[in-house]
């Protein structure tokens, strides 16, 4: 295989054999590469911890270390973690296509993805099975199929397009394996013990952080998202954006996915199923990432900020909505004891 081409796309499978030597013990493996398990290790720490890393470019450097990240992923079976550094993959490989020469290459990428599509005058005709499958963005109008143009039944896609549909192909595919129970043979959960421990470790902290948000408290919330509260409340149907909001605000203060449902219980168009499945995506329990609160600046800008009604956000401190609800949970603490002792946990 071209080694331009493995090194841009090095979950190529003909490569990773080429790479991994057939029919190799595992353990034997590792030890051949502990140097770049050890890199491996640093870099996935480091990804954890909100760094950047680049990914080297030398062929075999690029997919032993590939490889690696994997066997230690599914080792730490992390679902945090692993986003961490798929997440990162996925934004090379989008970059990468984006910047494709050879539409042979996005095809035979496209085709070890599972996409089924056809190059027809330069542009791409992709099954309406694949588009949905993959087009799984939250809030990319982009990737809407009500605003695809068809041919045939499929959906035309241009450059942009296809490659963000390469992406979330690959990030789907790479957090499904990584996350699978697997199981090690004896003699190699020992190697890899060691390169895990620190991120196995770091990953408990950040879990902890997240904790130190407390129990939940209702008067603890920012006014934005009471407002969407009370409107749900009333029967209002509030748009796609406050509901996003609305998920990944109660996700990071620890509710389950039930528990957020709850909320959803009095919208007028309420369906189940579809309620459920975006939950899932947004929190990354489904087959998505989990994706982050957004700024009172996003929320301005969407029209959902309420800071005039309220003394602390009105005075300019406050530049996230979790930041809001620390400062106030952290104020009221004893009044929380009666909210996890169930007196009040519901709206
Ligand atoms: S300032 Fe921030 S926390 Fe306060 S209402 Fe606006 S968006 Fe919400």
């Amino acid at each position: 295989m071209k080694e331009d081409l493995i090194t841009k796309y090095p979950f190529i499978k003909s490569g990773l054999k080429e790479y991994f030597g057939f029919g190799k013990p595992l353990s034997e493996f590792l030890e051949e590469n502990s140097n770049y398990l050890a890199d491996v290790s640093r870099d996935i720490l480091d990804v954890v911890n909100g760094k950047d890393i680049s990914f080297p470019i030398e062929p075999d450097e690029r997919v032993k270390k590939f490889i690696l990240a994997k066997i230690l992923l599914t080792f730490i079976r992390d679902y945090f973690v692993s986003a961490r550094y798929a997440i990162r993959e996925r934004k090379i490989l989008y970059d990468n296509i984006e910047l494709e020469q050879d539409h042979r290459n996005i095809m035979l990428v496209a085709k070890e993805l599972g996409i089924k599509f056809e190059l027809r005058d330069g542009r791409y005709l992709v099954s309406v099975q694949s588009f949905l499958k993959n087009a799984v963005v939250f809030n990319d109008k982009e990737l809407k199929l009500c605003n695809q143009e068809m041919i045939e039944g499929r959906v035309v896609a241009d450059r942009r397009i296809i490659a963000k549909l390469i992406r979330e192909a690959f990030y789907r595919i790479y957090m499904e394996e990584v996350n699978s129970l697997s199981s090690f043979p004896e003699e190699v959960s020992p190697i890899l013990k060691g390169y895990a421990e620190k991120i196995i470790v770091r990953g408990g902290q950040i879990r902890q952080e997240r904790a130190n948000l407390g129990p939940l408290n209702t008067k603890a919330f920012p006014p934005c998202l009471t407002m969407i509260i009370s409107q749900m409340s009333k029967g209002m149907n509030v748009s796609h954006p406050a509901r996003f909001f609305l998920v990944t605000f109660l996700h990071r203060i620890g509710l389950s996915n039930d528990e957020i449902f709850k909320y959803f219980g009095e919208v007028p168009d309420f369906a189940e199923k579809i309620t459920k499945y975006q939950i899932e995506h947004i929190t990354g329990t489904g087959r998505g990432r989990e994706y982050m609160v957004p700024s009172c600046n996003t929320l301005m800008s969407l029209g959902l900020c309420y800071k005039e009604t309220d003394e602390l956000c009105r005075s300019g401190v406050i530049n996230h909505p979790l930041n809001y609800y620390k400062r106030k949970n952290v104020r009221r603490g004893p009044e929380r004891k009666n909210e996890v002792n169930g007196e009040k946990t519901n709206h």
